[in-house]
Formats: structure tokens, C-alpha cells, sequence
């Protein structure tokens, strides 16, 4: 049977992840799928389930290296208007679905007057991804104010988590289930021009930090308790190290920048350099913070 009858017109085949991850690389997707409703997703999630097809889920993909030789399965992407709605309800409620960017819930919320997610700005990713990674920084993460999440298993079923149910720390939450479909944040009234000026300051601080127009997906590895990883790394000495077209940032020592001619297999071998180096130096062990796909 063919895995996709009937649902032709939202799969593409062999689709470059190249063209969809901020670090430019990555082989082909074999199977490329854009829901346009949630009950087309569900059906692709039943039929990928009952044929033991795995599926990736995809925001922007700027937390995220793909291998070169591309993902064996579906990579799902939430990019229809329907999964990026935004709702305000009562007086500090806000809505959102998985595939809504950042930027546009912030610009959103700053317009209504209601203040919680400065913390993401500059953040160039979905409210799925912020969510499953508890995405943030020094001024806070998405989970301060996240109340509640909609969310599928793998297979099929659809369900909510509230607080106190879902838990979320540095750069984790406990939720399990496959797919996140939207979320709910719990915000507070505030004066739009404040909240503006927040962002602009979270916003700017970034900018003069991190080499945010290069090829990168942000942090690569998570920060060691109260060590930061970047300060390992350039205690290591590694700033500016490459291999092939992949090098530690000079900017910012937890930033791997791809260059022109870069494999994700360079960014692999850059990864393993930088543990081997940290490990033997300091006898610590960085954890990633990006996810790979392989
Ligand atoms: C220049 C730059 C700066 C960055 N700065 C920061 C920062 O300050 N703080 C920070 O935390 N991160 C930062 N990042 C990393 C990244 O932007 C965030 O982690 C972001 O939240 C990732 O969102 P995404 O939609 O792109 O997820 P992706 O990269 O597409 O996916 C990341 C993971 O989330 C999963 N995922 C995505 N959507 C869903 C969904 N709907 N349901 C279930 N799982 C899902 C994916 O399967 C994958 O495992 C930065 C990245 C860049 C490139």
C-alpha cells in the first residue's frame, strides 16, 4: 500500500534539510510532510505509526544539525496557518500554536500589552521547539510562563498538560509525547512601550554576543552547572579551531559556524574535538544542547 494515497498534495520526496536548518546542512528527507488541518496530521501520524515509519519533527530548525546522509522517514512541518494561531483570551491568556514563530507572539503579546516572553527574543525558532527544549537565557525561558500544552503521541492520541503536571528546567521539560501542537502562556499586563524596550534590550545583547547572521543553531553544547561551556571551551583554547568548513566561533566559543563547503560530518567531528579537548582540560563532560538528527 502507498504509504501517502490521498495525501499526495502535502508530501514531497527527497526534500534538502539543508534548505530547512539554520546551518544550511544536511542531506534529504525522504518523506516531506506539511499538514494543512490537525486531522490530516493525525491521519499521517496513524499511517507512519501502523508502518513503523519514524517521524522528525521540524520548527525552524535552528536547534538542529541532520546528518549528511539525510533522515530515513518523515520529517513533519507544522508550517500551515492553521498550527500557528494566535488567541487571546480574559485578560493575560495567550494562545499559540506549535508552528507560530517567536517573533510574531512577541511582537503580538508586546502589542496587547502583555509582558512574559521578552526573554525569547531573538530567539529565531517555533513555539514547539521553544517549548520542548524550554527555550531561553538569562532573562528566562519560555516555560516561566508557559500554563499548559497541547500534544499528540506517536500514535495518534491527543491530549493537555498543565502545570503542575509539566515540569520545566534548563533546556528540558518533561514532556514525552511526540508532538506538540500548541501551548498556552500565563502572561502580565504591562505598558507595550516597557515591554518593547525589554525586548530591544534582550534583543541587543544577543546581537553584540552571538554571530546571529552566520550558519549556526545557537548553543551547541549546555552550560555545566554554573560554568558556562562557552567559557570552557575558550578556556580551552579553542576558540577560532576549525575542521573542514566548521569552526568555533570567535565571537562566542559555544557557537559552531558553518562556512561555505561545510558537511554536517565536519560539524560532528568539531563537536567530538571540543568534548575531547574539555574533558581532557577540565575533566568535564559538555552535553549537547542542539539536537542532531543521524
Ligand atoms: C542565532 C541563534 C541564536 C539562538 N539563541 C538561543 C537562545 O538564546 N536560547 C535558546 O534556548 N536557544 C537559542 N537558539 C536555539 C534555537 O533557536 C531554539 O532552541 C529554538 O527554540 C528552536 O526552535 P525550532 O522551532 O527552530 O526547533 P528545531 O530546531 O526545528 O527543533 C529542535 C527540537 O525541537 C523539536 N520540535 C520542534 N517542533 C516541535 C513540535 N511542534 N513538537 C515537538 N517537538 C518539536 C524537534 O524535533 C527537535 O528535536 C538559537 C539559535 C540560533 C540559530
Amino acid at each position: 500500500m502507498d504509504l501517502f494515497a490521498d495525501l499526495e498534495k502535502i508530501v514531497k520526496h527527497n526534500v534538502s534539510m539543508a534548505e530547512h536548518t539554520w546551518f544550511r546542512l544536511g542531506g534529504p528527507a525522504k518523506y516531506f510532510v506539511e499538514p494543512t488541518s490537525e486531522d490530516e496530521l493525525l491521519e499521517v501520524v496513524r499511517r507512519c505509526h501502523e508502518n513503523n515509519v519514524p517521524i522528525y519533527i521540524l520548527g525552524r530548525g535552528s536547534n538542529l544539525l541532520v546528518a549528511d546522509k539525510g533522515v530515513d522517514g518523515v520529517v513533519l512541518r507544522l508550517s500551515n496557518p492553521c498550527f500557528n494561531l494566535i488567541e487571546f483570551h480574559g485578560e493575560n491568556t495567550v494562545r499559540a500554536g506549535a508552528g507560530t514563530d517567536l517573533s510574531v507572539l512577541l511582537g503580538e503579546c508586546a502589542r496587547k500589552g502583555l509582558s512574559g516572553l521578552e526573554c525569547v527574543a531573538g530567539i529565531p525558532g517555533t513555539v514547539g521547539g521553544a517549548v520542548k527544549i524550554n527555550a531561553g537565557g538569562r532573562f528566562g525561558d519560555i516555560g516561566n510562563v508557559a500554563q499548559s500544552v497541547k500534544l499528540m503521541d506517536s500514535s495518534g492520541y491527543r491530549f493537555e498538560r498543565t502545570r503542575p503536571d509539566i515540569f520545566f528546567g534548563y533546556r528540558m521539560t518533561n514532556i514525552m509525547a511526540k508532538f506538540i501542537l500548541g501551548a498556552e502562556f500565563n502572561m502580565t499586563p504591562d505598558d507595550p512601550e516597557q515591554i518593547g524596550r525589554m525586548i530591544k534590550e534582550v534583543w541587543m545583547l544577543k546581537k553584540n554576543t552571538q554571530p546571529m547572521n552566520s550558519r549556526n543553531a545557537g548553543c551547541v553544547f549546555k552550560n555545566q552547572r554554573a560554568i558556562s561551556a562557552g567559557a570552557l571551551i575558550d578556556k580551552a583554547g579553542l576558540k577560532g579551531t576549525k575542521i573542514g568548513g566548521a569552526s568555533i566561533s570567535e565571537r562566542h566559543a559555544n557557537f559552531i559556524v558553518a562556512q561555505d563547503g561545510a558537511t554536517s560530518q565536519d560539524v560532528l567531528d568539531l563537536i567530538e574535538h571540543v568534548r575531547r579537548a574539555v574533558r581532557d582540560r577540565f575533566d568535564m563532560e559538555l552535553e549537547l544542547e542542539i539536537e542532531v538528527w543521524q
